[in-house]
């Protein structure tokens, strides 16, 4: 049996789960939540069964800990999973990693290196690495960089118009994220229409509480809306995304705000939450459709982007073949789908109305017979696009 242990290691959660690559099926999951506060949900899925309990959860090794005790609580055990690799999430890879890259003490020290670029991110992957590694310290450890897709963006599309000096000094330059769901999202695609992914021409839209477009051109990212962080590019479910920057010099020269208040108020307190009191999607079309003209302004605010990055990227492909959307909303959003592709018939995209209001049943079309673009819903599976990558890189095929 060929299985990958999945670990997605964020700030105050750690995610998992248990893959037999064999059929690519998922053995078991678990979400710990609220490390680090005085109670922590601890969620484990084995089969149809759901384990759920309360704890207080420490620290990253604790978390580590729990999910070991879950395995051999309720299963299935360690000795009969007997996991070959371990594939991690690391959302910053910087200009240092290319692709999944077999973990050792030279490589952690790498991702530590990295953490100023991503402070939420990289530094609890981290603890989670560590943590794994002592548990799992015969097998392989396999990082999946969020960024690693977007490597092959050229110079043109990812540096800022910043003093040269100052951006190689720290490091400032469009790294991008999401890149393991959009090359998923994007091969899925072309596997779905039959079609080699050399040659496929794919928009990818990632709309969940964190959002971003990806242009990807014959399997390769040239365009992509995150920026140097998560922040930049589209409105988001409590990000501004796109702002002009002077917006930060006003409020702290004119409201006192200082550098942590300006991270809070455009990372968390914006996007659809800050227009309309309400970062979730459904809530909002809900609410628009009643008549609430607040909640109609947020919806045309969040839409107009993107649209903007919709026609930008169908310029860099020179025209799409696909339009791949993916996440929360992106998978389920009937309203977000047809106002985004409004119009564009003149450039070959033709949603099809009924199609595209059919509720969310996995990957399918939604374009109309005639569309020249393609239009499809492929939801994402980063976890199994890690499992795949780190099995890839640690030599061991799935029999
Ligand atoms: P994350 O970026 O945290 O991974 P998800 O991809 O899970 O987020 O997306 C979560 C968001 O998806 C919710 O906040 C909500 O706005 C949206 N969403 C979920 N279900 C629906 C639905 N049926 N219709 C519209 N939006 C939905």
């Amino acid at each position: 049996m060929t299985v990958v242990l999945v670990v997605n290691s964020g700030s105050s959660s750690l995610k998992y789960q248990l893959i037999d690559m064999r059929d690519e099926r998922v053995l078991a999951s678990g979400l710990i939540e609220r490390i680090g506060e005085p109670t922590g949900a601890v969620v484990h899925k084995y089969g149809d069964d759901k384990t759920e309990q309360e704890a207080e959860i420490t620290d990253h090794d604790y978390a580590f800990d729990i999910m070991m005790q879950n395995f051999e609580d309720f299963g299935p055990s360690m000795a009969d999973a007997a996991p070959a690799v371990v594939g991690h999430r690391i959302v910053q890879g910087g200009r240092r990693f290319f692709g999944p890259t077999i973990i050792d003490q030279a490589i952690e020290q790498d991702i530590e290196e990295l953490i100023p670029l991503a402070p939420l991110h990289n530094g609890p992957n981290l603890a989670g690495v560590r943590a794994a590694r002592r548990v799992f310290a015969d097998i392989p450890h396999v990082a999946v960089f969020d960024t690693a897709f977007h490597t092959t963006l050229s110079d043109a599309a990812s540096y800022y118009a910043l003093n040269r000096e100052v951006a190689a000094k720290y490091r400032v330059r469009k790294y991008g994220a999401h890149g393991t769901s959009h090359k998923y999202v994007s091969e899925t695609a072309a596997k779905f229409l039959d079609r080699p992914y050399e040659e496929l021409r794919t928009v990818v839209l990632h709309i969940g509480n964190g959002a971003s477009a990806c242009a990807v051109d014959g399997g390769k990212s040239i365009e992509t809306s995150m920026g140097m962080t998560p922040l930049e590019g589209l409105v988001m479910g409590t990000r501004t995304g796109d702002i002009d920057p002077a917006v930060l010099f006003h409020l702290h020269r004119k409201g006192g705000y200082t550098v942590e208040d300006l991270d809070k108020l455009l990372n968390k307190q914006s996007g659809l939450l800050g227009l309309t009191g309400t970062n979730d999607v459904r809530d909002v079309t809900a609410r628009a459709a009643a008549g609430d003209a607040l909640a109609e302004l947020g919806l045309e605010v969040y839409v107009h982007r993107l649209r903007h990055y919709i026609g930008a990227y169908l310029v860099a492909l020179q025209g799409a073949d696909v339009i791949a959307w993916c996440g929360g909303v992106g998978e389920n959003s009937v309203e977000v789908r047809k106002r985004a592709l409004a119009g564009m018939e003149w450039l070959g995209v033709e949603l099809d109305a009924q199609r595209n209001a059919e509720p969310n049943h996995g990957i399918r079309e939604i374009s109309t017979d005639s569309s020249r673009v393609r239009v499809l819903v492929v939801p994402t599976d980063e976890e199994l696009e890690i499992a795949r990558q780190s099995l890839q890189a640690a030599g061991t095929t799935a029999g």
